[in-house]
């Protein structure tokens, strides 16, 4: 059957895969372009301690505005980047934006922040990953307890030898680790116990089903019970309504982050946050 096709398919597929290749060239090519031109930039996305209603940290999001394709969201770059080894000078260079920023914050008086970085399996998972962040560390002054790194569930199937290791490492060096979007992917619940994880990111799906009425056990609850029983916190991402935080704050999770707050801001901006949110939580 498929040979009876194969005259037309040949030419479908050949076109697409074409355009697909042709697509991937290119912006490989704009991302190198990119790096070297600086197009690359963090904004960064204020997480908000319930108890307190106030920012206790932000968490640092690739943009890339090129000037001629406009923006570029980051779904669409960083799996390329990836795949073609440009996640490493790319991750090393988030990783110093990040480190001078708050470094830069305390120094102006914000002691307590903390800012988090997303993390690829890809750049945890190579050998030099730790002197690297070391490196970092020395060259921006800034003080691991300021860091955060969020890596997502698929370092689960990562069967890389000294993974846990590594993980703790960081961690003894005062850097929390943070597990990403948790339930989007494979959630081994089996490994959650075996990873030294500090925070728990519910994953925006879960926080979106706390619009809807009815009387289901919410999986969202479920998770931050979860989260207490490994003496992680819990952060909910993605929050964007008051119904949902309501409820956030009834199954006592500990941190929120999303619109309903704010967008992810560039550098400037996120001086203005900080000020104007210390001045509404002033008695
Ligand atoms: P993530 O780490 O799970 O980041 C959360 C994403 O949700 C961000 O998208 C953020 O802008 C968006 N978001 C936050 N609050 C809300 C909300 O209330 N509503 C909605 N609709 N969206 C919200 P963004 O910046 O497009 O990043 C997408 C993903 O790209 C990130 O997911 C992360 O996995 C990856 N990424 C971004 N920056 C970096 C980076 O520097 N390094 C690596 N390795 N990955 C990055
Ligand atoms: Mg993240
Ligand atoms: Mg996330
Ligand atoms: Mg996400």
């Amino acid at each position: 059957q498929a040979k009876e096709q194969g005259k037309n398919r040949y030419i479908f597929f050949n076109h697409s895969m074409e355009t697909a290749l042709r697509e991937k060239i290119l912006l490989e090519r704009n991302l190198r372009e990119a790096i070297a031109n600086k197009e690359l930039e963090l904004w960064y996305q204020p997480f908000i301690e319930v108890a307190t209603k106030r920012i206790i940290g932000f968490e640092a999001l690739l943009r890339w505005y090129s000037p001629k394709y406009g923006s570029i969201p980051p779904v669409q770059f960083i799996s390329l980047a990836e795949k073609t080894g440009l996640i490493i000078p790319i991750g090393c260079k988030v990783l110093q934006d990040a480190c001078t920023f708050v470094a830069s914050l305390r120094q102006e008086g914000y002691n307590n922040l903390r800012v988090t970085v997303n993390i690829s399996v890809i750049q945890l998972i190579a050998d030099d990953f730790i002197p690297t962040v070391q490196e970092i560390i020395a060259q921006t002054g800034v003080s691991p307890s300021s860091l955060g790194f969020e890596i997502t569930e698929s370092v689960f199937m990562e069967q890389s030898k000294g993974l846990v290791e590594k993980l703790e490492c960081l961690k003894d060096m005062g850097i929390i680790i943070l597990l990403d979007d948790f339930g989007s992917g494979y959630s081994s619940l089996k490994y959650l116990n075996h990873l030294p994880i500090d925070v728990v990111k519910i994953d925006k799906t879960f926080i979106d089903k706390l619009d809807e009425n009815g009387d289901k056990k919410q999986l969202a609850e479920i998770i931050i019970a979860l989260a207490r029983q490994i003496n992680a916190k819990s952060v909910a991402e993605g929050v964007e309504t008051e119904k949902q935080l309501n409820r956030l704050i009834e199954y006592q999770c500990e941190i929120v982050q999303g619109y309903l707050f704010s967008k992810p801001v560039p550098e400037e901006a996120v001086r203005s946050l900080l000020m104007s949110n210390q001045k509404s939580v002033a008695p």
